[in-house]
Parts: structure tokens; C-alpha cells; sequence
């Protein structure tokens, strides 16, 4: 496909002398707000564009999908900048409630110098998540994408430049985790860190800013979202559609996904065959077919690890009901078909652990207690579902449950304009999206005014 540099510890050095000399020089962080959202304007505009070559690189990239790249992912990305760039004259700072012998004025302004350290499951659209409202904002930023799915990152921040936006107010250092992240996290002049990525990685950058110079880190995490189904559902097929794109969306690669179901004992059977049933329909395969919804896991190690934790599933006493492909069925790839296990109890990995895969675990339960108790029962806290027809209840359980983002009777991670992140250990320290996103990357100042 191409040749993606390997940044090493000089390079990122490079980069970040670059990002803070820009932004002392005020080229980008002096520049009025609304010269900044005509700047970032110009940018989306060509990035819509070259839309479908965004779509196509993630597509090839990561094996994602290409209608779910083309509907989803790249539509999301635009709108995530265009968004932020429009916001970025309309955050305003406050003035203290002082008495007549002084004025308080609380300002918002750029932090300094951003990392932006990204995962391969949305190349496009998380790179949008950060990079919009930090630039927005007026700060310098370095993106760092996985080093899996680079492609999208070069060519986004390549069209950034040919719109205006200055070169060291946006760079891009690729590379490993361990050459390139590493340095990025331990770098003294560097002031913010936004990440979002594995929980083990996360803690690593915790680690990088205690041993540099305390530079903020904002952690987007993992998590076991659970999709709790109650009896009394209105309509089988809303909730059989929401349960499968939940769970399988992005071949379960998906920071949310709803990967435990837990069902009210009373409606399992009914609810399991009708999802099988729906399941057997979608199409595995070859992600450049628009037909796909199904695409292989993103490279060999990470397949190897989702069929050991299929197989450790059934060691474990998981029963196995639904697999429509094992790793048989399509040789020389590294596709793997949904699978879904019932009577998975919450000592078993499967209840417990990010498998990123499509895999879900099924799990029944009796009482409204009972549900709440079981979703809550792991470290994650990213997202959750909850289907009943009771509103009493949903509001109920909706405030129970210990998660960023909650859904009632439906699968969603809110929009653009709601803030998005975990709770526990799926995350802290900030949000993206919504107007909260900014606050990664601005920091308050008083200026008191004594009279
Ligand atoms: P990862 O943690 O392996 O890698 C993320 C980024 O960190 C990559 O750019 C990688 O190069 C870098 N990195 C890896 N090791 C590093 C190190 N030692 N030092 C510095 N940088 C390092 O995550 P991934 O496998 O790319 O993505 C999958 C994970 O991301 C899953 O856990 C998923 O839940 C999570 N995720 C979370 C969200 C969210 O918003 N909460 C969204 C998407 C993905």
C-alpha cells in the first residue's frame, strides 16, 4: 500500500520544537477565533472532496467495511471539524460576581503544544474527535496515529496545509507505540495528551507525564458495555437491530460495543432466535464490497487473540450458540464470523475482558437488581444499553448504571454535540465531542482587576 515513516524520539523532538515555536509565534494561537474557523472551513471543504479516498484508505487500512468507512466514519469526521470549527468563536470565558472594587475576568486560551496519540478502529473519525476542537481552540498540534492506520492521518493533515492551516500548527509523527508514542508521552514540552486507546497503553501515558513534566493526560479507554434487555420490549426487531449493531459493528472493534447482553430470563429464548435469525443475514467477507458488514480483524495478532478468547470461552464452560465461521471457513485470512455465547457468568473472561472482536456474551438475569448489579460488575465503564417499554424504569436503571454514555432502547453514542468518554477505568480527565471537548485543550486564566 505504501511506506508509513518510523518517527523516532529525534523526530517527535523535531516536531515539538516546531508545534511550540508556531505557537509562540501566535501564527495559529493568535489568529481571532473566527480566522480560525475560515481557516479550518477551507480544510473541511477539501477533505470533503476527497471524501471517498478517506473512506477507502481507512477501508484498506484497517479492513474496515467500505459502506460503513463511507456512511459512517468519514461523514462523522467532517461533521466532528466542521462542528468544532464552528464553535470556535462561541466559547466565551466568564466575568466574576466581584463587588464595584474590582473586575474578574476568567478567560479560556489555548493550552500550548497537543499530542494526539489514536487508535486504528476509527482512523479518521477519532483524529477528528481531537484534532478538530484542539485546533479550534488555537493550540499546536501533533497527531500521532496507530501506527496500523496511518494513511487517513497523512492525507488529512497533508489537505490541512493545502488550505492554509500553517504546517507547525498541525503536524503528523508516525510510528510504534514504543518509538514514537513513548517519546511524544515523556516529552518536557509537551502540555496536553489526548489519548484514546487501550487501558494498558493509558496507563503508560499516566506514567510518561509523572516522569516528565505533569503535562495533562485525557485517557479514552476500553470497555464491556452491557445491553441490558428487559421483558417488556415494544417492538423485538428495534431491539434485535440495535443488539447486533452494537455488538458487531466494526467486527466488535468498537470502543462501545455492547459486547455483554444481559436478557431477562423470561424473554431469552424468544430474543436469542430472533437474533440469530437476523445475523445469518449479514454479509462477511471482503471489506471493499459495499455488501460487507463483516470485514477480518485489523492484523494476525490481534485475530490469533480473538480466537483465544473464543476458544478459552468454551474451556471456561461458556456455551457456544451462534458461530457461522471459524477460522476454517475462510482460510488465509484473518476474518472471524459473530459468535455468541450464552451462560456466561461474570468470573468468566468473556464477561470480563475487551475482547474487540466480534463476540458477544449472553447472560440471563431476573430482577431489575439483578441487571444492574451484572452490568456493572467490571472495571469498564464506557457505554450501556437499556430496553424496556417502562420509563419509570429506565430512568431507574439509566441512573445506575456506572457508564460515559447511556442509551434507552437504543444503541447510540450520542452525536457531535453531546460529550463522550468513559467512567471507572474506561477513561478520565476530559471528553470528546460536544462544547466539554474544549476543555482538553484550553486552559482558565484570572486577570483581577483591582480598582
Ligand atoms: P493501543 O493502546 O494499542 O494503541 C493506541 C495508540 O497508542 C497507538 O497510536 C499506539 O501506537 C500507541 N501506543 C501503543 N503502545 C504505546 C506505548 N508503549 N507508549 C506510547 N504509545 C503507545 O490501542 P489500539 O489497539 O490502537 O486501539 C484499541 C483500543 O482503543 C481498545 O482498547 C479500545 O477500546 C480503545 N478505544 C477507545 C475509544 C474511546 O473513545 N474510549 C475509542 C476507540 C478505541
Amino acid at each position: 500500500m505504501g511506506q508509513v515513516s518510523l518517527g523516532s524520539a529525534e523526530i517527535v523532538d523535531q516536531a515539538v520544537r516546531s508545534a511550540r515555536a508556531a505557537f509562540e509565534s501566535g501564527e495559529w494561537s493568535k489568529r481571532t477565533p473566527a480566522g480560525r474557523k475560515e481557516a479550518m472551513f477551507a480544510w473541511i471543504a477539501l477533505l470533503e472532496a476527497h471524501a471517498e479516498e478517506l473512506a477507502a484508505l481507512d477501508c484498506v487500512d484497517a479492513g474496515k467495511p467500505i459502506t460503513e468507512c463511507r456512511e459512517n466514519d468519514i461523514p462523522a469526521a467532517l461533521e466532528t471539524l466542521r462542528w468544532h470549527a464552528e464553535a470556535a468563536d462561541k466559547v466565551f470565558g466568564k466575568v466574576a460576581p466581584t463587588g464595584p472594587e474590582a473586575l474578574g475576568v476568567i478567560t479560556k486560551g489555548p493550552i500550548g503544544v497537543v499530542g494526539a496519540v489514536l487508535p486504528w478502529n476509527y482512523p479518521a473519525a477519532i483524529f477528528a474527535f481531537k484534532v478538530g476542537p484542539a485546533l479550534a481552540a488555537g493550540n499546536s498540534v501533533i497527531v500521532k496515529p496507530a501506527e496500523l492506520t496511518s494513511m487517513s492521518a497523512y492525507l488529512m493533515v497533508k489537505l490541512a496545509h493545502e488550505a492554509g492551516i500553517p504546517e507547525s500548527a498541525l503536524l503528523l509523527v508516525t510510528g510504534r507505540g514504543e518509538d514514537t508514542g513513548k517519546p511524544l508521552g515523556l516529552h518536557t514540552d509537551v502540555d496536553v495528551v489526548s489519548f484514546t486507546g487501550s487501558t494498558a497503553v493509558g496507563r503508560k501515558f499516566l506514567e510518561y507525564s509523572a516522569q516528565s513534566n505533569l503535562k495533562e493526560v485525557v485517557l479514552e479507554l476500553g470497555g464491556k458495555s452491557p445491553q441490558i434487555v428487559f421483558g417488556d420490549y415494544y417492538n423485538l426487531d428495534e431491539v434485535v437491530d440495535n443488539v447486533l449493531e452494537s455488538a458487531f459493528l466494526t467486527m466488535g472493534q468498537n470502543c462501545t460495543a455492547g459486547s455483554r447482553l444481559l436478557v431477562e430470563a423470561s424473554v431469552k429464548d424468544e430474543l436469542l432466535d430472533a437474533l440469530m435469525t437476523q445475523l445469518r443475514q449479514w454479509k462477511i467477507g471482503d471489506p471493499a464490497d459495499s455488501q460487507t458488514q463483516i470485514g477480518p480483524m485489523i492484523e494476525q495478532a490481534h485475530f490469533e487473540k480473538v480466537l483465544s478468547y473464543i476458544h478459552g470461552a468454551s474451556d471456561e464452560g461458556a456455551t457456544l450458540i451462534y458461530r457461522e465461521a471459524d477460522e476454517n471457513t475462510f482460510p488465509d485470512s484473518w476474518l472471524v464470523g459473530p459468535t455468541i455465547y450464552a451462560d456466561v457468568t461474570p468470573q468468566m473472561s468473556l464477561f470480563q475482558n475487551e475482547v474487540f472482536g466480534p463476540v458477544l456474551a449472553v447472560t440471563t438475569f431476573e430482577s431489575e437488581e439483578e441487571a444492574i448489579a451484572l452490568a456493572n460488575n467490571t472495571a469498564y465503564g464506557l457505554a450501556a444499553s437499556v430496553y424496556t417499554s417502562d420509563l419509570r424504569r429506565a430512568q431507574r436503571v439509566a441512573a445506575s448504571i456506572k457508564a460515559g454514555t447511556v442509551s434507552v432502547n437504543g444503541y447510540s453514542e450520542g452525536d457531535i454535540s453531546a460529550p463522550f468518554g468513559g467512567h471507572k477505568q474506561s477513561g478520565f480527565g476530559g471528553r470528546d465531542n460536544g462544547l466539554e471537548a474544549f476543555d482538553q485543550y484550553t486552559q482558565i486564566k484570572t486577570v483581577w482587576y483591582v480598582n
